[in-house]
């Protein structure tokens, strides 16, 4: 049977005491979270009740995710790690579950190794278990989990408050602690990284971000300063601009700090021109702006003030003397079509 790490947030192999109806149902108004026990012990009371813990007990099960960090908001699944080194026993007492609301069971070929999930919910509360032919203690999610407890004890509790912010916004646990924490790359293998890291560098990561955030005034509008907002989704952040070029001078920005269009990532690139095609055609609407320039800037010679990527969505009017692609009265000639080539290869070659 697999060893459960001491460590981990365990779970009782059956119930400790008659189910306590009184505890339920949980308040969706309710505005300030319970302490992370008194949530993690219902997320417990509601497994052992439906009979999980008990269908699963081989299988060393651990609460993961966001109920233990404490970060969980009213749409948190339960996250529950399984050591299933055996696919079709897994599977066999996973459609145990099959009576339960919701149930669905798959497979994810993209998890390294590839997983077994089951979701369903249990006394209203949506459950995830998630098995791999793997130890809990090295899976992806419980050691992503390990880095993030150990990220917020350091950052304090202004963390887990912006943190439980930008998840309630629509991110994903891991981007919203990248975000939070300004790294870059994948999130998801920047907190792994995070993992095998000493208090000494966790305590580093938190000062960096620290410190991005107070040099960055879009930083500080995406964590729920002043700003005019126009469209929120979970990659982007869409403004009003403070200097308005022309009124509708919108400004889309990553919500994660991507300082230029050098440090893009595709997933976020994509999100970004989602927003912006979307943004833009209701600039048009609102404003009767037939004509609009889509307009980003990268480093001092480009003109970038804010060291965090920025998309301007500036409407347009027939002489309004704003932004030139070439000076109106010189534009530079066309050039040649064995020069243009030549230009053409030595992109080709860097890319
Ligand atoms: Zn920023």
């Amino acid at each position: 049977m697999p060893r459960r790490p001491a460590h981990a947030p365990s779970l009782p192999r059956r119930p400790s005491r008659a189910p306590r109806l009184s505890r339920r149902p949980r308040s969706p108004r309710r505005e300030v979270p319970a302490p992370v026990g008194d949530r993690l012990q219902q997320a417990l009371d509601a497994l052992t009740r439906a009979g999980v813990l008990d269908a699963l007990s081989a299988y060393g099960p651990v609460v993961a995710g966001t109920i233990p960090l404490g970060i969980d908001t009213s749409a948190s699944d339960i996250d529950v790690l399984c050591e299933a080194r055996d696919p079709v026993a897994f599977v066999r007492d996973a459609l145990r579950f099959a009576r339960l609301p919701r149930f669905a069971l798959h497979r994810k070929d993209d998890a390294d190794p590839p997983a077994i999930v089951c979701r369903f919910e249990a006394e209203g509360l949506p459950v995830e278990i998630f098995a791999q032919p793997l130890p809990v203690t090295v899976q992806r999610a419980y050691r992503h989990m390990l880095a993030e407890r150990r990220l917020l004890r350091i950052a304090g509790q202004g963390a887990v408050e912006a943190i439980r912010h930008l998840r309630a916004s629509g991110l994903r646990t891991e981007p919203a602690f990248a975000e939070h924490l300004a790294l870059t790359g994948d999130p998801y293998l920047a907190l792994l990284d995070l993992a095998d890291r000493s208090d000494a560098e966790l305590a580093a990561t938190v000062a960096h971000g620290r410190r991005v955030r107070d040099a960055c005034p879009f930083c500080r509008i995406v964590e729920g300063g002043e700003a005019s907002v126009v469209h929120a989704d979970p990659c982007a952040l869409a403004f009003m601009n403070l200097r308005q070029g022309n009124p509708g001078h919108v400004l889309v920005v990553p919500r994660r700090h991507i300082p230029t269009v050098f440090d893009l990532d595709p997933e976020t690139a994509a999100g970004i021109a989602r927003a912006v095609a979307r943004v833009a055609r209701a600039v048009r609407a609102a404003f009767a702006a037939g004509d609009l320039n889509v307009w980003q800037s990268n480093g001092v010679a480009a003109g970038q003030e804010v060291d965090h990527l920025h998309v301007h969505l500036l409407p347009r009017r027939a002489g309004d003397g704003l932004f030139q692609v070439y000076p109106p009265d010189t534009p530079p000639p066309p050039r040649p079509r064995g020069e243009l080539d030549d230009l053409a290869a030595r992109i080709r070659r860097a890319m």
